[in-house]
């Protein structure tokens, strides 16, 4: 599908169509846009996340902004990173599936901050206010799991889940357990791979695509930086031992929101306010990615 090919002429119309019709292209940084403002050289990916204007203020509720994108017809799935369960059913996540490059475990425990909160807890968390967010734009919202099984899904099906859905995009929620000290978030590409079941050569152009715009967002939403020990200060990775990735048929990242192993950032992913600011910043990079 020729989506990125279209980009360019929708960014256009967007900026043309902004002054009139603000609400469907929601181009919030235009609000700030003054006479003789520099143009953004990024292709339009940071959407203003470097300017140096103030950002329009955004309320920390799970109310749409008033110029809210509407995402009605497009399908979005949710994967929010393993399962509370995973902890009482190790023999059961540890059994092998075929990611395509590999062999690899059904899934994770995940991890979890110092003082007990877990990745899965914070995965479903996010998943939960962006899955709100999401539906107040008209999107479609399917999640992979909402803890409602005891354990998983494995990460072969988590890929399926999206594929079955016919998803515009995927976002699969986590946090990373790094060495304190290194900080920030990263999103996740997809490789280019053709190996056994993995074919990723259709998505991952626009799976690169969504993952820059997602990161813009989050990093404008959160004020937070991109990982200071992985992706050489991009934000950006890209990984194919990922079976959640590799399998995938739409297009579809990985973020890990912040490294919950570090006390600082501990302590903005076990806050609420933060997961709220991070869920608008995620659902706003696929708002900017489904709208071209
Ligand atoms: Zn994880």
């Amino acid at each position: 599908m020729p989506f990125d090919a279209k980009t360019p002429a929708l960014a256009l119309g967007c900026a043309v169509l902004t002054v009139a019709a603000l609400a469907g292209c929601g181009g919030t940084a235009a609000l700030d846009a003054k006479p003789g403002a520099k143009p953004d050289a990024t292709s339009g990916t940071a959407n203003g996340a470097t300017s140096g204007a103030t950002p329009p203020v955004k309320p920390v509720t799970s109310a749409p902004p008033a110029a809210t994108r509407s995402l009605a017809g497009r399908t979005v799935v949710i994967d929010p990173g393993h399962n509370p369960g995973n902890f009482r059913h190790t023999s059961e996540i540890n059994q092998q599936v075929d990611i395509g490059t590999n062999r690899k475990e059904c899934d994770t425990t995940g991890t979890s901050t110092a003082d007990g909160y877990t990745e899965a807890a914070f995965t479903l968390d996010v998943s939960h206010r962006l899955r709100d967010l999401l539906r107040a734009q008209g999107a479609t919202v399917v999640l992979t799991h909402d803890a409602e099984r005891p354990f998983g899904p494995c990460v072969d099906e988590r890929a399926r889940l999206g594929n079955k859905a016919k998803a515009d995009a995927v976002v699969s929620v986590h946090a990373d357990g790094s060495a304190a000290g290194n900080r920030g978030f990263h999103v996740i590409l997809p490789a280019r791979v053709q190996s056994g079941a993995a074919d990723t050569t259709a998505i991952v152009g626009r799976s690169r695509t969504l993952g820059e715009r997602v990161a813009a967002q989050f990093a404008r939403a959160t004020g937070t930086s991109p990982a200071n020990y992985i992706g050489s200060g991009t934000g950006l990775d890209v990984r194919e031992d990922l079976g959640g990735l590799n399998l995938s048929t739409v297009p579809k990242v990985f973020l890990e929101c912040g490294n919950m192993r570090d006390p600082k950032d501990a302590a903005l992913l076990a806050n609420a306010a933060w997961r709220q600011k991070a869920a608008r910043g995620i659902a706003d990079g696929i708002g900017t990615y489904l709208q071209g």
